[in-house]
């Protein structure tokens, strides 16, 4: 073991010497130095941050193999390729394993033959696996992705819960977990289920200086998307992320039809399809990939140009995390979001109809705030984003808001109307209405619904045709954001909530984002 004077340059020596960089980024070396002396650590860094070295250097520097958990099956081979493309001896065990690779990495484990070797968390419940590691001798153990230990989070492992154990059953061996969703909620968790209470914790700057925040009005999605692609990002890689298989796939069959290379990738299809389609957008150039958030935990591809996302993320751990996976080679690169009442509506109503205690509903809930706030916001979106994982930063003059500040107006009267509007409805509980019929109202529209519910008698019948639908669809989305309105039941229907009546009641004045003025395309017709 070596002492604190020459670990430094036993590690950039390392850094040099096996994988041919000249210099450590941020704070890569203390983290090294600190886990090679036998400490914990918490590891805190953005996507392409450069987590793997700060353990694979300990790895290399410490008696004993070092047992990396990781719940990328898919990505292991990659990662044991590229470490022994460099010298490195790595292997891994999982279920892709036939029975012979399987007795041949463990027995190099026995033999200490290997640096590394990668374990599905799943494996390490199991008697055979537990009894293997002891056999050996084990440097350190790397818990990667370590924020799949969250509940709250949608990349929950319940394997990870078991994590603790390790702890428990090889105690003098230090532990380093990494993740890149930087909460300190997700934070806390960590440190408390992994048992990581005195771990040193590591923390990186979250910022993505080189990506270009923007969320823009859904109108006609994929026309505005082809628009982006083709201004502004011919020919480049790029990940576009959708809710649902069924729009993944049609949003892949239109892009073809325009003459993109463009891929489904969702856990609908088999797992052939899948891999050979991960090949392709990691190997060739410039393809698109359509997916849903199955796609992307642990891509490594440096040049992916922009992420666009059709539908609203549930999070802004989520956000971050997915539009991370953009220009991880430190080139401008888009995050692209589309976004539009429709999105709310269908947020809420899966929140409401979760499966769940009321707690987990809260959470939920409160995770869509977040995401809700980070659209309507007036101030800057990277300000905004990076306040949520507690950094405070600057306007950063890269981002929508900032090159095109939205303009905020005065909306109470618009509020009062709309609200009214949902209150006469709601006293006629037997039926329940969405935003469209409310909207309808509003303008005056004498619908066949209208007609038949004779809302065209209502006071309210016609008071809002100072606004067009769009804003009235507007001002029904940022009310939602805000908490003054509420989705409730199968149908959308909209309700008021306790802080309504404060409208209502000219207690409290609404301030509105004004959507930026349509870019004026002149090969189409205004409007369409
Ligand atoms: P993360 O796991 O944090 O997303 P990686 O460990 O995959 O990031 O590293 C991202 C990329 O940066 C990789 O291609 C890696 O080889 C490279 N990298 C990491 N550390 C350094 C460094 N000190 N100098 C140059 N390149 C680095
Ligand atoms: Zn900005």
């Amino acid at each position: 073991m070596s002492s604190p004077t020459d670990q430094q340059p036993a590690a950039l020596e390392t850094l040099r010497r096996v994988f041919g960089y000249d210099a450590f980024r941020g704070f890569q070396q203390e983290v090294i130095e600190h886990v090679t002396a036998g400490g914990d650590a918490l590891v805190l860094m953005p996507t392409g941050g450069g987590k793997s070295l700060c353990y694979q250097i300990p790895a290399l520097l410490r008696d004993g193999v070092a047992v990396v958990v990781s719940p990328l099956i898919a990505l292991m081979q990659d990662q044991v390729d590229a470490l022994t493309a460099v010298g490195v001896r790595a292997g891994f065990l999982n279920s892709t394993l036939d029975v012979d690779a399987r007795r041949a990495v463990e027995r190099a484990f026995v033999a200490r033959e290997l640096d590394l070797l990668y374990l599905a968390p799943e494996a390490l419940g199991t008697r055979g696996v537990q009894h293997l590691l002891d056999q050996g001798r084990i440097s350190l153990f790397a818990i990667d992705e370590a924020h799949c230990v969250s509940q709250w989070g949608h990349d929950f492992r319940p394997d990870y819960l078991a994590l603790s154990m390790l702890h428990e059953r090889w105690p003098g061996v230090p532990r380093i977990a990494l993740t890149a969703t930087a909460t300190s909620a997700t934070r806390a968790e960590i440190s408390t289920r992994l048992q990581l209470t005195s771990a040193r914790h590591f923390v990186a700057s979250f910022d993505r200086p080189n990506i270009q925040y923007r969320i823009a009005a859904k109108r006609e999605p994929k026309r505005q998307l082809l628009a982006l692609l083709r201004d502004e990002h011919p020919g480049d890689a790029g990940i576009i992320y959708c809710l649902s298989r069924a729009t993944v796939e049609k949003t892949a069959e239109f892009l073809v039809d325009n003459g993109v290379t463009a891929l489904p990738y969702h856990a609908g299809l088999d797992a052939v399809t899948r891999a050979r389609h991960q090949q392709r957008f990691l190997r060739e150039d410039g393809v698109v990939m359509v997916a849903t958030i199955a796609f992307g935990m642990g891509i490594d591809k440096p040049d992916v140009r922009f992420v666009a996302h059709l539908d609203l993320p549930k999070s802004v751990e989520g956000y971050y995390q997915e539009t991370g996976r953009a220009g991880r080679d430190g080139l401008p690169a888009t995050a692209w979001l589309a976004y539009g009442l429709t999105d709310v509506v269908q947020q809420r109503r899966l929140i409401d109809t979760s499966e769940g205690d009321p707690a987990h509903r809260r959470n939920l809930a409160t995770h869509l705030e977040a995401m809700l706030a980070l659209c309507e916001t007036v101030r800057c979106r990277r300000a905004q984003l990076l306040d949520y994982f507690g950094e405070t930063a600057p306007a950063c003059g890269n981002c929508d808001t900032c090159l095109q500040p939205p303009e905020s107006w005065d909306g109470t009267i618009a509020a009062q109307k709309l609200l009214s509007t949902i209150y006469r409805l709601d006293r006629e509980r037997s039926q329940r209405f969405g935003a469209g019929h409310c909207v309808d109202i509003l303008l005056g529209r004498a619908t066949d619904k209208i007609q038949q519910h004779r809302h065209d008698s209502l006071t309210v019948f016609g008071i809002g045709t100072d606004l067009s639908e769009a804003e009235w669809r507007g001002v029904v989305r940022q009310l939602l954001a805000e908490g003054l309105l509420a989705v409730e039941g199968d149908y959308g229907t909209l309700a008021l909530t306790d802080t309504s009546a404060e409208v209502l009641g000219r207690r409290r004045t609404v301030m509105l984002r004004r959507e930026p003025a349509r870019k004026a395309r002149p090969a189409k017709p205004r409007g369409a």
